[in-house]
């Protein structure tokens, strides 16, 4: 029997290799998308969500640039909708992790917290984890003063001051989101120039309750309980100084989820799983989506696109591999 949580089934209560045609690890644009692409094409995919269904983009407040969306569209609602449509067409949403993952057997084996699956084609579609700045202070105060999602906590910075760590996309946009909130949101940036898009940037700076440190980055986070303080060092003087702060909000990019295939599929030097042909890896049947293959683009959108790609591809290989055992029996046979 399995069990249900919100519409997903949430592991079975037996243990036991299933065997699935298509297995997605992932629940992200990517790994949805994957899922509603296999499940049109007959392939009855099974999804192994995660922990987080949606991925990072669950816990954007608002995706301006998701085609179809003119005035913009929650991280969530997009989300809700993009598994809706998956399951509409029959995928199965399984919440759970893959923890071991086997890529030198036929069918592939992938265990999980709670079962064992078998696996002719695998989609990994796991996504990216936020990079962590590796000061002191910083693992001790996470969900404590220190956060890398401000739509999942800047509820509880209201009239506070907080500081955002970043120069990009996300360290602007998460900031400006803040702003909704804090007293203040003060930028610390490494550079003296942003790499967030132009539109982003003027946003920001026309924000009245944005402030910017450049050439700066924080080297402590102070507290006793809670977060109080950073202490701040300018790296063109050297000086450092403490600041008080309430809140420390880090957006510093991503490291992608690749931990359970580095010693089986190839990875470039900064993790990302190598494929060509878009989607495709180092082993056949194994194809990847989104941006735990993806170190350029990393949108929404191309990680859907990733994820429909990498779909069609597993199909056409499933199909060879029934191809391929029809002979054989045919060959049996003769
Ligand atoms: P990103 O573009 O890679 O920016 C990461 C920022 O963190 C950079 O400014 C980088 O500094 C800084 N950084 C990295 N390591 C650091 C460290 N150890 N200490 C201090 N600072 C550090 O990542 P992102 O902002 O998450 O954006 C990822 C992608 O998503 C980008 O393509 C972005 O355009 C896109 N995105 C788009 C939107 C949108 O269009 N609305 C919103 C969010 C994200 P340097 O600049 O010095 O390297």
């Amino acid at each position: 029997m399995d069990f249900k949580l919100g519409g997903i089934t949430t592991g079975p209560e037996t243990t036991g290799p299933e065997h699935t045609k298509l297995l997605i690890l992932g629940s992200g644009p990517a790994g949805l998308t994957a899922g509603l692409y296999a499940g049109r094409a007959g392939l009855e995919p099974l999804v192994l969500t995660g922990l987080e269904i949606g991925g990072q983009v669950a816990l954007t407040h608002i995706v301006e640039n998701y085609p179809g969306f003119p005035e913009g569209v929650g991280g969530q609602e997009l989300v809700d909708r993009f598994k809706a449509q998956a399951e509409r067409f029959g995928a199965r949403l399984v919440m759970d992790t893959a923890t071991e993952v086997n890529l030198r057997v036929r069918p592939f084996e992938v265990k999980t917290y709670g079962n064992t699956y078998t696996a002719d084609a695998l989609i990994i579609a796991t996504g990216a984890s936020p990079r962590k700045l590796g000061v002191p202070g910083e693992a001790e105060f996470t969900g404590r003063g220190v956060s890398y999602c401000a739509t999942c906590d800047g509820w509880f910075f209201k009239d506070k001051d907080v500081i955002v760590v970043g120069g990009g996309d996300s360290a602007l946009e998460e900031g400006l989101f803040l702003t909704r909130y804090a007293r203040n949101v003060t930028v610390v940036h490494r550079r003296d120039q942003f790499r967030a898009g132009a539109l982003m940037q003027q946003r920001a700076k026309e924000n009245p309750k944005m402030s910017f440190l450049m050439n700066t980055v924080v080297t402590d986070i102070l507290g006793d309980d809670q977060v109080e303080g950073v202490r701040l060092k300018d790296v063109q003087t050297g000086e450092e100084h403490e600041r008080p702060i309430d809140g420390v909000f880090i957006f510093i990019g991503h490291i992608p989820n690749t931990d359970l295939f580095k010693d089986q599929l190839e990875v470039d030097e900064r993790g990302y799983l190598k494929v060509h042909d878009w989607v495709v890896t180092s082993i056949p049947g194994v194809f990847a989506a989104g941006e735990v293959a993806d170190p350029v683009y990393r949108q929404v959108i191309t990680s859907a696109g990733m994820g429909a790609a990498a779909a069609i591809r597993a199909g056409h290989y499933l199909d060879e591999l029934a191809f391929e055992a029809q002979e054989a029996r045919q060959a049996q046979q003769d």
